[in-house]
């Protein structure tokens, strides 16, 4: 009987073992740390603070515009599991805001604390990340949040904060050096929407229309739109139109037959790429402003 008893304890210590064993293989993602962004210039961004302690993950892949994006199921149950989701906020993430209302989700807002641009029309414009001195207040508030998240990380997250926004003020820096290769009356940009607000305040550019008058790549123009910015490209010589690698050329180019402004359809200025060109935000705006240069110089 004892025998019996003592087999039967080893057994059960076995199985415990065994599922002890089993489940910190399947669910170790809910034991370890993991934020979830909205899209990978912010996961980058994030991972730039967090480190190894923390696994980032983007809710978008490469290469999605999220103005225009549609949420898959695989999404929800993503955002399920998540304890902390990094988001641009500004209203940027349209698609996020009804898979996140009613859940109790701790969601951070990157941009928290930023004066935005607004127009009365339009609303928020949320591309502050074009400008790397206000990715410097993205990067305090990241950092705030992982150490709430894991107080543990604080010192950490504090002094790899520190090291990115040294790397972001040298970015800054960078920047105006490339810049100062364009003569001041040639620092003109047409785009696809009006993404380049705040990148055009920082470093003395005029933005001179977009095919798309919208903080969102998600509208349309109207014929009388589309005319008013065929006169203002005429009138100052704008030298180039700048798309993103992800948006519909077709009344950029009817424009450029109208005009003969070059266009410039490769920049990543929503999304990082896989691998380069641009596969960390710091890389993205290097490359943009490139292309930028380039054509305008
Ligand atoms: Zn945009």
């Amino acid at each position: 009987m004892k025998k019996i008893i003592n087999s039967i304890i080893v057994m059960m210590t076995i199985t415990a073992l065994f599922l002890t064993g089993c489940g910190s293989v399947s669910t170790g993602s809910d034991s370890a740390l993991s934020v979830l962004t909205s899209t990978t210039f912010l996961a980058d961004i994030t991972r730039n603070i967090a480190g190894d302690r923390v696994n980032v993950d983007s809710l978008l892949p490469a290469g999605t515009d999220p103005h225009a994006y549609q949420p898959s199921p695989q999404d929800m149950a993503k955002i399920e599991k998540s304890r902390l989701i990094i988001i641009n906020g500004a209203g940027y993430e349209q698609f996020l805001l009804s898979l996140i209302a009613g859940a109790e989700k701790n969601v951070i807002e990157a941009s928290a604390g930023l004066s935005p641009r607004e127009d009365a029309e339009q609303g928020v414009d949320p591309h502050m990340w074009l400008d790397p001195n206000l990715v410097i207040s993205y990067v305090e508030n990241i950092r705030k949040a992982l150490a709430e998240y894991d107080p543990a990380g604080e010192a950490v997250y504090q002094s790899n904060a520190d090291v990115y926004v040294a790397q972001l003020q040298e970015l800054d820096g960078w920047i105006k050096m490339q810049v100062e290769q364009v003569p001041a009356d040639k620092r003109l940009l047409v785009t696809n929407h009006e993404a380049f607000g705040y990148f055009a305040d920082r470093y003395s550019f005029e933005v001179v229309g977009s095919v798309v008058p919208s903080f969102s790549s998600n509208a349309a123009p109207s014929a009388q739109q589309m005319a008013g910015l065929i006169d203002a490209i005429k009138k100052l010589k704008a030298p180039a139109i700048f798309l993103d690698t992800a948006d519909n050329n077709t009344l950029a180019e009817q424009i450029a037959d109208e005009t003969g402004i070059k266009v410039i359809d490769d920049l990543h200025l929503e999304s990082l790429t896989e691998g380069a060109p641009a596969a960390t935000y710091i890389d993205m705006m290097k490359y943009n402003v490139s292309r930028i240069v380039e054509a305008l110089k």
